[in-house]
């Protein structure tokens, strides 16, 4: 059997400038596609469409050809597939595996904040404390004629009853193949994580999963800061009956003080950079490849 083309992709949100964090992580996605004899992709992920726009999206573009990076076909934008994220979400909803979320974001806030042990997820965030998972599906009807506010969430323990096995994935070497270890996958501490709002009908967890199926991708290839959310993307791949692809997650570049770039922080983005005369050489040096330099 002939094995797949080798897909990647770099899948930034346009809702900022991109910064050297970001071009490491195009650069290794593009390292990668060559030494895998594979090619990547180009996702804008765009939901939030409150805080992406258009103008972000071309400066992303005009940034990453400075770089030198070219990626096959015409870029996928996320908020152009949004009735594909819904079917998924309709199709959960089927399942009984989601449920309306009532609580804002400072009424959890508050519930738990008298509770020092309250459970959180991997981020830092709170386990919700509602507890419309077991309404019953008249309350539920009714408070969703109200048309209070509300997010989608995941029943965690439903969901993991029906998936058959231990949940993994498998995370590789910077080769794409070499030193495949196999993750073990525990999404439960996530708690119910949010797969949509009541104004976008899918989350960065969902849409991207189905992205990465319908896109082909077979190597996810994306920072470390993402390594524990593939436990949730592993979970929803199960439940949809979607492909598993192969993950790489790459060290992220820090500031001098150790923190994670973030899109508010101008002086390390590639256009200002660019304005105080470094070339796209000096990036590619900056950054080191390292070995993804040499496993071409
Ligand atoms: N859109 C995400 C970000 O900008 C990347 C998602 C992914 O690579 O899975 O951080």
């Amino acid at each position: 059997m002939n094995e797949p083309t080798p897909i990647l992709r770099f899948a930034p949100s346009p809702n900022g400038a991109l910064h050297l964090g970001h071009a490491y992580s195009a650069l290794v996605n593009q390292h990668m596609a060559q030494a895998l004899g594979g090619h990547w992709l180009l996702r804008f992920e765009d939901i939030d469409t409150a805080r992406c726009t258009l103008r972000f999206e071309a400066d992303m573009i005009e940034d990453l050809r400075w770089l030198g990076l070219e990626w096959q076909g015409e870029p996928r934008r996320q908020s152009q597939h949004l009735d594909t994220y819904r079917e998924a979400l309709d199709s959960l909803k089927s399942m009984g595996l989601v449920y309306p979320a009532f609580l804002s974001r400072s009424e959890i806030k508050a519930i738990v904040s008298h509770q020092p042990d309250w459970p959180r997820d991997p981020d830092g965030q709170p386990h919700y404390p509602g507890d419309e998972r077991s309404w019953s599906d008249k309350r539920i009807s009714a408070a969703l004629e109200e048309e209070r506010r509300h997010a989608w969430r995941l029943n965690m323990q439903a969901a993991l009853e029906r998936v058959d096995g231990p949940l993994t994935w498998r995370e590789t070497g910077y080769d794409g193949e070499a030193d495949t270890a196999i993750i073990e996958a525990d999404p439960s501490r996530w708690g119910d994580v949010i797969l949509a709002r009541s104004d976008t009908p899918t989350s960065y967890h969902l849409s991207v999963v189905i992205d990465d199926a319908i896109q082909g991708i077979t190597h996810v290839v994306r920072g470390e800061d993402l390594y524990e959310a593939t436990a949730i993307h592993r979970l929803l791949q199960q439940l949809l009956d979607l492909p598993e692809p192969l993950y790489h997650h790459h060290r992220l570049i820090r500031d001098e003080q150790g923190r994670k770039l973030s899109k508010s922080s101008h002086d390390t983005s590639l256009q200002a950079l660019r304005a105080s005369g470094y070339g796209a050489a000096h990036i590619r040096a900056k950054l080191d490849l390292g070995p993804y330099q040499k496993s071409l």
